[in-house]
């Protein structure tokens, strides 16, 4: 008996000599495109610019913006680019209108290589093209990421209609091979999840799957009427657990439970693809229905590898190609083991896999009428046509629509096609020969880096994972992973979490001053926002004899505090975050009672919490060591820090435990005695962060909590002789007063007051003539009103340049009446409650003042009864001397204000008192570097949302009346917690003098630790 292996190399061969007795061009467009994508392979800088700027042009308009676009991505004055390029670019200056004519024409010419047509009408003629090749179809309509409701229902009329049409030009066609044909209906669609529900999120499957069943239902009947196949495409892995949980649920309906014709994608490249593949078959066992399968490895591998690096956490596809590979023979296996349930497709233009799932099926002995391959339109024609040669049934996916929405489509193709891995490329572009390409992927797999590692947990392997650059002697910081609410695991925790905290509603807390808990007469209920009669907690009130007590535990501690080597100190910090990683679902939970967080919203602010104490951890290494200044023969100067005394720590509500934290944790690390005060909304968050730091074992009067009235311990401690720093983040009201205050030397004072001071926002986005609307309007929907807009990063004005006003209002007002608003309780709520009544009527009275103002061009029409519910709210018409244009409003109400260019753009964004966090959106690189250079925000953001900032990554903070130019989270923050002091020696004893001072000693203490 022949071995698998050597079956595969047959048929392998027999494959490529069909492949070559057609020679057809790889990409079978000739000309432009040939000549674009050789230059890709062999220029990593070229490839970039060029996809790019192909994703650019179907969004620009003039002739002059195509040419500008084209200098500004290929000609960087010395450029290296191929000659051809520049030429090309220097000709586009002389002849602009022709040149941008060409280029649309040639990227629409490419792009039509992929799309199979733009409408239904168009895409029936190459279905009959395809039909005389013997070649089936699936129709797939490509479409923008969808934004809002009245996206995602026009994008179902489109399928419904498509449907009908192609059933009527289809009616009287057959299966070519006619054997087997009730498995494979002629007619055949595929269908992307996403565009069907503008809202769903990864957190919220079962909310997901109502809305999608209803908009599937409908579909799923008209297929079945018209005898048509239904197959619900794969996306991005957030979107994996939902798709296949939808499928399973809808299909298991009475309604369509004994339907056959539908199917679903199952990627290879996926580590958890196999378990997914085996859950699907047991579904179908008990269902009693065939189902199908197409197998593909999936499209999205630099997409799920760069957003996992981002989050620093472990990605869930194969990170060699050959594991993909190798998992998808495998998969192959099963699903031909388990042909008496499934029917299977394979996605595939890669040859080996090809053969070897025609050798498997042999093995099995499977009928090769019983399965299928897919292949995509525009791409490896000569494949094609030797697997119909053969005698298999070949599907090609002919994705419809215009260029607009199908840029990203075409974008994954190009990169497909280009790819350094990719069969392709290996096949047509470099001639690899044919007994190379059919190795056992088996045997390409290098062990180093083989595993099964769990998705979610840090990948130590990849470099681009968050690590910081700068480490200290084997200290390196990197970010806690968020948690990913796409697991079921982690949905469940969240609802446990949930109940547990519930159960705990109500419970008091104490004060904790030098070691103990105190407790007084007065209570402070602290209430849910979205239940304001349901009490979460109860904070003591501490008064001035509390706070006076606390400063004399505080002072007491100091003195033995500062001499802690910094050692100690920072183990401190990293005991707590291993603590707060603990309790994190815990935490988490009462931040959705407490503050009203949505709950990816509470476990960010708990990973910034985790991130403040081991990246402050890392810092205080880094700075505790006394530095030498200069090498000099007979003198020594080393320059270190020491602590400034007791540190006032007054803290908000909106990042309850992570603002929190930053600053206490900063405090403490440095070697001062720290006096914390929470929020007065968020006493139960900050009683729980103490907790935290009391189980690290922090010393007594080192932290102390101490909560009840700003106005009475707030006042008092900021203006006390004792107290020597005050780290402040509020509103600019507060913030003022304690920056006046503290600059009054009260008697028996011992130092100048240092105070960091973070305040508020009037944060602008600049949207550009040429933006992604897609990301445009997502984000900016996201900063305006995620966590209700409350949020000192958020975005409260948004500025359009006029030449694309209308284009973004017509997204963005459906796209923010699409939001899910209610009880953060609930997973995937975007818009939950404001913090308190007061903030409540706070915000309406703004919105009276924009009625007045402006216009009110949106305000969302349904809110929860009870509770602080503000609905989101958008005012046109916005002028910059406008209140609802320079009043930092802190919730969901956003000011979109019009101008005419880029340069009053500019003018207005930085006309308000604030500089904190600011935005634009744009493709134009020379744009983006005007803005990059000229914006007044402390933190600029380019092409994203404006707020999200991840500690070490994107130290956070602004200027103007917005702070003081610290940077929680920045290299530079703990200074302001510490003075600075240089020690000389002279070392040199009658000329004679050490050759070297080391770089670094030990720290200056007394008396020295025992080691
Ligand atoms: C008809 C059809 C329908 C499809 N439908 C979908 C769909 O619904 N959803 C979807 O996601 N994909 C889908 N795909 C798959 C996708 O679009 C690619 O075409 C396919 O993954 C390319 O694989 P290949 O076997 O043709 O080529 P190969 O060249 O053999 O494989 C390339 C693939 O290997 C994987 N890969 C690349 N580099 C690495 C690496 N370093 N480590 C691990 N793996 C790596 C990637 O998946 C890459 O696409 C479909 C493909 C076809 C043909």
């Amino acid at each position: 008996m022949r071995s698998l292996q050597s079956d595969i190399e047959q048929r392998g061969a027999r494959i490529f000599e069909l492949v070559d007795k057609h020679p057809e061009r790889f990409f079978s467009k000739a000309g432009f495109y040939q000549r674009l994508m050789a230059l890709s392979m062999h220029d990593e800088r070229f490839k970039t610019q060029l996809f790019r700027f192909v994703a650019v042009l179907p969004s620009l308009h003039r002739s002059s913006e195509i040419i500008e676009h084209l200098e500004e991505y290929f000609s960087d004055g010395n450029d290296g680019f191929h000659p051809l390029v520049s030429l090309g670019v220097r000709v586009a200056r002389l002849v602009p209108w022709m040149s941008a004519a060409i280029l649309r024409w040639n990227v629409s010419e490419t792009a039509h290589q992929f799309i199979a047509g733009r409408n239904p009408h168009d895409v029936i003629a190459t279905l009959r093209k395809r039909r005389a090749q013997k070649i089936c179809f699936t129709v797939d309509v490509l479409g923008e990421a969808v934004v809002s409701e009245v996206e995602a229902d026009e994008y179902a009329a489109r399928y419904a209609d498509l449907l009908d049409k192609l059933a009527r030009e289809t009616k009287d066609w057959t299966d070519p091979l006619g054997k087997s044909a009730e498995l494979f209906p002629v007619l055949n669609l595929s269908v992307k999840i996403s565009a069907l529900y503008s809202q769903m999120s990864p957190a919220a499957p079962a909310d997901a799957i109502a809305h999608l069943s209803t908009k599937l239902r409908p579909l799923l009947r008209r297929a079945r009427e018209l005898g048509a196949f239904i197959n619900f495409d794969m996306e991005s892995y957030a979107l994996k657990n939902t798709t296949l949980e939808l499928f399973k649920t809808i299909l298991t309906e009475v309604e369509f439970k004994d339907w056959p014709h539908a199917g679903i994608v199952i990627q290879a490249y996926l580590r958890d693809s196999d378990h997914d593949l085996r859950d699907l078959i047991e579904w179908g066992c008990a269902r009693g229905t065939r189902f199908a399968v197409r197998l593909v490895k999936g499209a999205y591998w630099d997409y799920e590898t760069t957003k996992s690096g981002q989050n620093g956490s472990n990605p869930p596809v194969f990170l060699q190609k050959p594991e993909s590979d190798a998992n998808f023979e495998e998969l192959t296996r099963l699903l031909f083991e388990n042909e008496a349930i499934v029917t299977a497709a394979f996605g595939s233009h890669n040859i080996r896999s090809i053969a070897h799932a025609q050798a498997v099926a042999d093995e099995l002995r499977i009928d090769r009428s019983r399965f299928e391959f897919q292949l995509l339109y525009g791409m490896a024609g000569p494949i094609k046509r030797a697997l119909v040669e053969m005698g298999y049934r070949v599907r090609e996916y002919c994705p419809i629509g215009e260029l607009l929405p199908g840029m990203a489509y075409l974008v994954r193709r190009l990169l497909e096609n280009t790819s350094n891995e990719g069969f392709l490329r290996a096949k047509f572009a470099e001639n690899v020969p044919a007994k190379e390409l059919l190795r056992d992927p088996k045997d390409l797999i290098q062990p180093a880096s083989v595993g099964t590692v769990d998705p979610g947990t840090p990948n130590r392997a990849n470099v681009k994972n968050g690590t910081s650059l700068h480490s200290t002697d084997g200290h390196s910081f990197r970010n806690a992973p968020l948690v990913s609410f796409i697991y079921k695991d982690s949905q469940d925790k969240m609802q446990s979490a949930l109940r547990e905290a519930r159960k705990r509603l109500g419970e008091k807390h104490p004060l904790y001053i030098g070691g103990e808990k105190i407790w007084t007469d007065n209570l402070t209920p602290s209430v849910n926002p979205a239940e304001p009669t349901e009490i979460v907690g109860y904070g003591t009130e501490a008064g001035v004899e509390e706070a006076e007590r606390a400063v004399k535990a505080a002072r007491a501690a100091f003195e033995k505090w500062r001499w802690t080597p910094f050692e100690e100190r920072a183990q401190l910090l990293e005991r707590a975050a291993d603590i707060l990683e603990r309790r994190r679902y815990e935490l988490s939970a009462v931040e959705v009672f407490e503050v009203g967080k949505p709950w990816s919203e509470a476990d960010a602010d708990i990973r910034e919490a985790i991130d403040f104490c081991t990246f402050y951890a890392q810092q205080m290494r880094r700075l505790g060591r006394p530095k030498l200044t200069q090498q000099v023969p007979g003198e020594e100067s080393y320059h270190h820090y020491w602590p400034r005394g007791v540190a006032f720590v007054i803290a908000p509500w909106n990042f309850p435990i992570a603002i929190l934290c930053g600053m206490a944790s900063a405090g403490v690390v440095t070697g001062n005695a720290v006096i914390m005060k929470p929020s007065e909304q968020s006493i139960i968050c900050g009683a729980m962060l103490m907790q935290v730091f009391e189980e690290a074992g922090v010393p007594p009067g080192v932290l102390n909590f101490l909560s009840g009235h700003g106005s009475v311990i707030g006042a008092h401690l900021v203006d006390h002789k004792d107290v020597d720093l005050v780290a402040f983040t509020g509103s600019r009201e507060v913030g003022l007063k304690i920056w006046q205050s503290a600059g009054i030397t009260r008697p028996g004072q011992r130092e100048l007051k240092r105070v960091i001071c973070e305040m508020g926002g009037k944060n602008a986005i600049i949207v550009d003539t040429d933006a992604d609307l897609d990301e445009t309007i997502m984000y900016s929907i996201y900063s305006a009103f995620g966590f209700q807009g409350q949020k000192c990063s958020a975005l409260s004005r948004l500025i359009l340049l006029e030449e694309n006003y209308g284009r973004v209002m017509e997204r963005l007002i459906p796209a923010a009446a699409s939001l899910r608003i209610g009880n953060p309780e609930q997973p995937g709520i975007m818009v939950g409650p404001v913090i308190d009544e007061a903030a409540y009527r706070r915000i309406l009275e703004y919105i009276e003042i924009g009625k007045k103002e402006a216009t009110l061009a949106f305000q969302a029409k349904e809110v929860p009864p009870r509770g602080y519910f503000i609905p989101p709210t958008i005012f046109t018409d916005v002028k910059p001397h406008m209140r609802i244009a320079r009043e930092e409003i802190f919730g969901p109400v956003l000011s979109v204000l019009k101008v005419r260019d880029l340069d009053e753009a500019l003018e207005v964004a930085n006309g308000t008192d604030y500089a904190l966090t600011g935005g634009f959106f744009s493709r134009s690189p020379d744009n983006i570097e005007r803005v990059k250079a000229r914006l007044e925000a402390g933190n600029v953001y380019i092409n994203r949302s404006c707020t999200g900032a991840i500690v070490g990554r994107h130290p956070f903070g602004g200027f103007k009346m917005s702070g003081s130019g610290t940077k929680a989270g920045g290299e530079d923050y703990l200074l302001h917690f510490l003075v600075p002091r240089v020690v000389t020696e002279n070392t040199s004893r009658h000329g004679f003098a050490p050759e070297q001072s080391p770089e670094y000693r030990d720290e200056f203490l007394w008396p020295k630790p025992r080691r």
